[in-house]
């Protein structure tokens, strides 16, 4: 396994990526041993650690991939190739891309490949650059129909977050392809995002100390954004609370949910620690106009974020009203409330440029090309 090990660490400093490229593992939810690649557009070269195969440029080119162990067993048109540590498939344009399938899933993808296993399972690495990369993650996270200064936004948030979490190193690639990291669904066919992404290129948000900030998100705030320690237990820089007009009309902005008293109860008898008999008489309505961290009963506190995970809420930002026998909980906004709005943007995307956007949801930082950010740091 160790020797693997370095063998791939050598594939990896020996094909080492050019300045803003990113390794980006896909299928990591299927977690195949078997998968296949069909030729899609251009010419690829095809080779192992040992030797170079025939080059992939024919329309029925096709070429499987099994995983037996920690080595991959190649098979090109139906004739056994071998089985190495690694195979690679190296584009010779960018503008080339392969189609790419886990048996379930079939997509074509830009950039160069490279194949290898662990314990059975295949790790497809994809090499790509990080405008291109950018541009399938709006594809796969922003959904259609906004305006560009919106597609602005989510280049520069989604740009940020790829060089701030890279939690997959130890497996030999930046950034999984699933929501874990980022959803990215390869080759953007949107020309509205592919312009959006070129004209932010190479931009990102940086802190005071020009370290590139957790771009965090979400859905809707309800109308007030919430710092980070109201739902983790850190406080972060650069996500502050923010009042937010613009998304209070928006598709997720409100929402109601009605619970039984007994479920209530039972709930806070367990979270507190206090018999079921101790709540009897006490208030439980709680009324929430600015975001709070606590629902508050008797002398008692529990988190927001406990009876969100709890009962599945929407937010934190609701309202608690006892009617009869049941508790109805009237919330606001839809996710953590931290940082971005989405819907907030996309209101805000009609009337305002992405930096004004930017600079609203988050505080303290600057838009900085990410060469600026790297010369800045020898010093
Ligand atoms: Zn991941
Ligand atoms: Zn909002």
């Amino acid at each position: 396994m160790k020797k693997i090990l370095t063998s791939l660490l050598l594939v990896f400093i020996a094909f080492s990526l050019e300045a803003r490229e990113l390794r980006i593992g896909l299928f990591y939810e299927s977690n195949p041993s078997r998968v296949s690649v069909d030729y899609n557009i251009g010419r690829f070269t095809f080779f192992s650690e040992k030797q170079t195969y025939q080059t992939l440029s024919n329309k029925s080119d096709k070429i499987v991939f099994i995983a037996e162990g920690d080595k991959v067993t190649a098979y090109f048109n139906n004739k056994t190739i071998g089985t190495h540590v690694w195979f690679r498939l190296e584009n010779n344009s960018e503008l080339n891309s392969l189609r790419w399938s886990d048996g379930k899933i079939t997509r074509p993808y830009l950039g160069s490949f490279v194949v290898y296993a662990i314990k059975g399972k295949l790790k497809v690495v994809n090499e790509i650059s990080i405008d291109k990369y950018v541009e399938g993650v709006i594809k796969g996270e922003a959904g259609y129909g906004y305006e560009l200064e919106y597609y602005k936004v989510q280049a520069v948030i989604s740009r940020t977050y790829a060089l701030h979490h890279q939690k997959h190193k130890k497996e030999g690639f930046d950034l999984c392809d699933h929501t874990h990291c980022q959803v990215y669904k390869g080759i953007n066919d949107r020309e509205n995002i592919a312009q959006a992404v070129q004209e932010t290129s190479e931009e990102v948000l940086v802190d005071s100390s020009l370290n590139y900030i957790n771009t965090l998100f979400h859905s809707n705030c309800g109308g007030n954004t919430v710092t980070t320690d109201f739902v983790w237990s850190k406080k972060l820089p650069c996500m502050e609370s923010v009042k937010d007009t613009f998304c209070l009309n928006s598709r997720q902005a409100k929402w109601k949910k009605t619970l039984s008293k007994n479920s209530w109860i039972a709930f806070l008898s367990q979270y507190t620690g206090k018999p079921a008999s101790y709540f009897s008489g006490k208030k439980l309505d709680f009324e929430q106009v600015e975001r709070k961290q606590y629902y508050s009963v008797g002398n008692h506190k529990v988190r927001l974020v406990d009876i969100r995970k709890k009962y599945k809420l929407k937010s934190t930002y609701f309202s608690v009203y006892e009617i009869g026998n049941q508790i109805v909980l009237i919330g606001r906004g839809y996710g953590h409330g931290v940082g971005l709005c989405q819907e907030g943007g996309i209101v805000m995307s009609k009337t305002h440029s992405y930096k004004e956007i930017l600079y609203y949801y988050y505080q303290d930082v600057s838009i900085m090309s990410i060469s600026k950010v790297e010369y800045y740091r020898l010093f």
